[in-house]
């Protein structure tokens, strides 16, 4: 293999504690129509805010993570358009309530790093690997910002800039590979960091020379999945990326 010359990691859930907020705000979404959504006056059970989360939504862009929640449960709506005012009565008015539920979340809780975040960077930096970040959310770069984490990697592409360049959402590896380009280094020496199952398919399928899954919450199952959606290698936290981006650059 060719030698990590950069590494493009996702955001929420990898370099933000952010994860469990988008959890959150999509269950407010999902949860509210449930009466609205049941056939036969029976409503539909609660949304699962880890194993449907993680399955369906995480790391997808707003609409696609909606659209394949309902699609799962069987409920069939127009895709509606993106100005839709939040509701349940399209796919884009549903996705609009998710928006609406996290940003109301994000006045009232700071969102945090993680602790091994800043160190890694720092070591990345001094090692000469140079370091992106992703995210299909609109939001991540005034997260990076907040928690003093912009500073430390040399660009972010996120969901402002997937839409100008109407780049398709994770398991595609258009960001990733955005990323890499303007990076100025090719696939095959980018390693991807990802916590969410379709992330490190995109990394898979983005043809990246490392594909490293965290694993934070290290549930049953959660690396065997991980592993079996494309990463190379799983790990519980970020600490061990400065050696594994230069082992795996170490000729035979
Ligand atoms: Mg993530």
């Amino acid at each position: 293999m060719k030698p990590v010359r950069a590494v493009v990691f996702d955001t929420d859930g990898v370099l933000l504690d952010s994860a469990a907020l988008h959890a959150a705000a999509w269950k407010t979404a999902f949860d509210g129509c449930l009466e609205e959504w049941g056939a036969d006056g029976a409503p539909q059970r609660p949304f699962d805010a880890e194993g449907e989360y993680r399955e369906l939504v995480d790391g997808k862009p707003r609409y696609d993570g909606a659209l394949a929640f309902l699609t799962a449960r069987g409920i069939d709506l127009p895709s509606g358009a993106p100005a839709d005012a939040p509701g349940c009565g399209t796919v884009w008015a549903v996705a609009a309530r998710k928006e609406k539920a996290f940003a109301r979340t994000l006045r009232s809780q700071p969102v945090e790093p993680f602790a091994d975040v800043e160190p890694v960077l720092e070591a990345l930096a001094g090692a000469a690997v140079r370091c992106a970040a992703v995210s299909a959310s609109r939001h991540a770069r005034p997260l990076l910002e907040v928690a003093g984490l912009l500073q430390l990697v040399e660009l972010v592409v996120d969901g402002t800039d997937a839409a100008r360049l109407a780049l398709p959402g994770k398991p595609d590896p258009a960001l990733f590979l955005e990323a890499a380009r303007r990076l100025d280094v090719e696939p095959a020496q980018v390693a991807v960091v990802e916590d969410a199952l379709a992330g490190v398919e995109a990394g898979q399928r983005g043809h990246f020379g490392l594909v490293v899954g965290i694993d934070r919450a290290e549930k049953p199952g959660g690396r065997a999945a991980l592993l079996e959606h494309g990463a190379d290698v799983v790990a519980a936290d970020l600490t061990p990326l400065p050696e594994l981006t230069s082992t795996s650059g170490a000729p035979p």
